[in-house]
């Protein structure tokens, strides 16, 4: 007989790891124990040898699927005669510092029984187990137990009692556990603002509304989605005129990845991603299909995910597997609503809600994916991602809090070499988004036991994280730390990468205030997490109307004839549509309200106006969207002139490339074949600049980085010119390269600050 004590690392706590650990114990005829302490699982194994070793071998190759073990360590024990084994009680540290899991998609067990009429589960729309179910959504405080989540008002029956407290079953402490008899219930309101009577089928009445052509508000995870048949372009108009967004493209769910493939093409990578627990929306390249071109205008993607949860399951077997517009329940840009007490929000959008009376706690986003190369890159990282901590490769020495920027808003918590990135909060202008970051700032703190003892924000004081951070570490008396916007990029996507060396930054993006009080956004930045220097940026251009030039992209493309001395009179660029550009050039010759800005995201509008692609913009990126699919639709291989300054800060002079820009359109030269040209000079000047940052720094590592990277075709086109060149090409794959990463470089930032 042989005992060993063995301690397992990584995320293995309310995964379903303890009653994995009893049964494949008992299975090998092994005594002892499992517990759960602080950061770790330990194990105290008896049997012999041979049992031993396999029990070693085989525990992490069958882990429960939402367990994720990074060490495995074991020592020898003197031998107790142990012939059972228990789970003991969890060390009062680990209870202080749970890991919370994030919400996961209905597991394959779960799917058995839900379809199974011999089960007792059999269509029950809230079933879960410890390998799938609501986690984050649910949690109200800590430590993770079922008083503490929104299931706290729902007594167990006897029978899922029993399931709850057996070590051998799967619902082993699964905190939502729940059956037809104790749990949530459907109530189907025929007005989103009436209790109406509960429906002996909700989800068959729901269905059939919506395959009638109606527009439902469905409660989901996290939070109320929009819902309509996606093949049907009068309920998709309709939706998207009483939601008040205009060409903003909406998200589908299917039924099964086949439908998927159907629908759009899917490599290997996306289809793993549509499938994994996380279940994000995965923007795919669409194909002729039965969906309404209404659903994404203009746009060669979709967004598409697969049923997450039981009752979407259930939803999408009674609409006989029509594609379904599944867009955030809320209008314009507000957050999505999520609390039962603000579905009025939702009267005039819907015209019948399908709800239940289990709370959602966090308000939860489904996480947008897109695949760029061979990997991932997040365009919101959110529900089945928060949070999920990230290995941190600088020790925060002391807990910090990083509160991201004030678009997309994230706020991410460190301690140790560890770092948690919250949900995505949305614009933090909202008042609601706003009560959310606050509300949620401090549940993640409950979470994970942490009081800051050092506040990380953005330089920009009028952000609200900014303001809140300053208020907050003045009340605990702590330090404050002011992130240059670029420099938190650059540090985000060391981060993940778990680099702790200088870099060549590349972070285009729409805006974000730099140390000289301008808009920055073109950029290339040389350093690490302590220090940056700004060695290079595009040339700086007046901003006429300030936030309006951003909505209205003829703004830019004027600023940029006016700068490049281009005609500008009798261009019918101009000229076509704007009474107003008279008042603009007015602007510009008197620099009136007209900051100025090095953004790479205003160049994109400036050419996509200039090249007559559009004129104003009715959401964020939306230009630059649309100049990615043409390029991608062109093999033009011709490219712009531009040029770069001498001297120690390097600046990429546009103006060549603006006249030429202005000279193929003024030759009608097609959209496709310009936006191709300026993708590829892009590239170009990308590739050019770090040739020379590399002569003078000898740093060849280059990190991509900021909003402008969620182009697929830039990222990959630049990242695979500069491999060619020697360079380490890093992108970001687990965080986003847009502002929702920021938190994560704040964090890291004032770890290496803070020592
Ligand atoms: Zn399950
Ligand atoms: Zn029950
Ligand atoms: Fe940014």
């Amino acid at each position: 007989m042989e005992r060993r004590r063995i301690e397992i690392r990584g995320t293995v706590q309310g995964v379903g790891f303890r009653p994995y650990i009893y049964n494949l114990a008992t299975e090998h005829r092994i005594g002892g124990s499992v517990q759960n302490r602080s950061g770790c699982v330990l194990i105290r194994a008896e049997g012999d040898r041979a049992a031993l070793d396999r029990f070693l071998e085989e525990l992490p190759r069958r882990a429960p699927p939402l367990a994720h073990i990074d060490a495995i360590s074991w020592v020898d024990e003197s031998p107790l005669n142990e012939r059972e084994f228990r789970i003991v009680a969890s060390e009062a540290d680990a209870e202080r510092t749970p890991h919370i899991a994030a919400d996961a998609a209905c597991c394959a067990d779960c799917l058995r029984e839900l379809f199974d009429p011999a089960d007792r589960r059999y269509r029950y729309p809230f079933l879960n187990c410890t390998n799938c179910g609501p986690r984050l959504t649910i949690v109200t405080g800590a430590p993770y137990d079922r008083e503490r989540t929104t299931m706290a008002g729902f007594a167990m029956c006897n029978d899922c009692r029993a399931e709850y407290d057996d070590p051998a079953n799967r619902r082993f402490h699964a905190q939502p556990v729940a059956c037809p008899r104790c749990g949530p219930r459907l109530e189907l309101r025929v007005a989103a603002t009436q209790r109406g009577a509960r429906e002996a089928d909700p989800i068959t009445a729901f269905a059939a509304a919506i395959l009638e052509g109606a527009i439902g508000a469905l409660k989901g995870l996290g939070g109320y989605h929009l819902v309509c048949d996606a093949r049907n372009a009068a309920a998709v108009l309709e939706l998207r005129r009483r939601k008040e967004r205009d060409e903003k493209p909406f998200a589908i769910m299917v039924r099964s990845r086949a439908d998927a493939e159907r629908i759009c093409r899917v490599n290997e990578t996306e289809a793993a991603l549509l499938e994994t627990a996380a279940a994000p929306i995965v923007l795919l390249q669409k194909r002729e299909s039965e969906c309404a071109a209404q659903v994404a205008p203009n746009n060669p993607c979709l967004g598409v995910m697969l049923p997450y949860t039981p009752l979407h399951h259930l939803l999408m077997e009674a609409v006989r597997g029509a594609p379904l517009v599944m867009t955030s329940g809320n209008r314009s840009d507000e957050p999505i609503v999520h609390a039962d007490a603000d579905l009025d929000r939702l009267a005039d959008v819907a015209d019948l809600a399908l709800t239940h009376d289990r709370p959602i706690h966090v308000r939860c986003d489904d996480s947008v994916v897109r695949v760029v190369g061979d990997s991932v890159s997040f365009v919101r990282r959110s529900r089945g991602y928060a949070p999920r901590p990230l290995p941190l490769p600088v020790e925060a020495a002391r807990p910090i809090l990083a509160v991201g920027g004030q678009l997309k808003g994230t706020f991410a918590l460190a301690r140790g070499r560890e770092a948690v990135v919250s949900h995505h909060l949305g614009d933090l202008d909202h008042y609601e988004a706003y009560r959310a970051f606050e509300r949620d700032i401090a549940l993640y703190e409950q979470l994970f036991g942490i009081v800051p003892e050092a506040i990380a924000c953005d330089m920009h004081p009028d952000y609200a994280s900014s303001r809140y951070a300053a208020a907050r570490a003045a009340a605990l008396g702590v330090p404050l730390l002011t992130v240059q916007h670029h420099h938190a990029h650059l540090a985000s996507g060391l981060a993940e990468h778990g680099l702790d060396e200088p870099a060549i930054g590349v972070i285009f993006d729409g805006s974000g205030l730099g140390t000289d009080g301008t808009i920055w956004g073109g950029e290339f930045l040389t350093g690490g997490y302590q220090t940056f220097r700004r060695v290079g940026h595009f040339r700086p251009i007046r901003m006429p109307g300030g936030e309006q030039a951003i909505r209205e992209p003829w703004r830019m493309a004027l600023a940029y004839l006016f700068d490049a001395q281009a005609p500008i009179a009798e261009r019918d660029g101009a000229r076509r549509l704007h009474r107003d550009t008279r008042l603009v050039m007015a602007m510009l010759e008197r620099n009136i309200n007209s900051p100025w800005t090095s953004s790479v995201g205003r160049l994109f509008d400036a050419v996509a106006s200039l090249a007559g692609v559009r004129d104003r913009v009715s959401f964020e990126g939306q230009a630059g969207m649309e100049l990615e699919a043409l390029a991608a639709s062109s093999t033009d291989d011709g490219v712009y002139p531009s040029s770069l300054s001498d001297g120690e800060v390097c600046q990429v002079d546009t103006r060549p490339l603006i006249a030429a820009v202005a000279a193929d359109a003024d030759a009608a030269t097609a959209a496709a074949v310009i936006a191709r040209r300026f993708h590829t000079t892009l590239v170009a000047i990308i590739v050019e600049v770090c040739q020379r940052l590399r002569a003078t720094s000898k740093l060849d590592a280059v990190l991509l980085s900021g909003g402008v990277f969620m182009n697929a075709l830039l990222s990959s086109e630049a990242e695979s010119r500069l491999i060619r060149d020697g360079f380490r090409v890093y992108r970001q794959r687990i965080v986003p390269p847009n502002d929702g990463g920021l938190s994560l470089g704040q964090a890291a930032i004032a770890a290496a600050t803070f020592r």
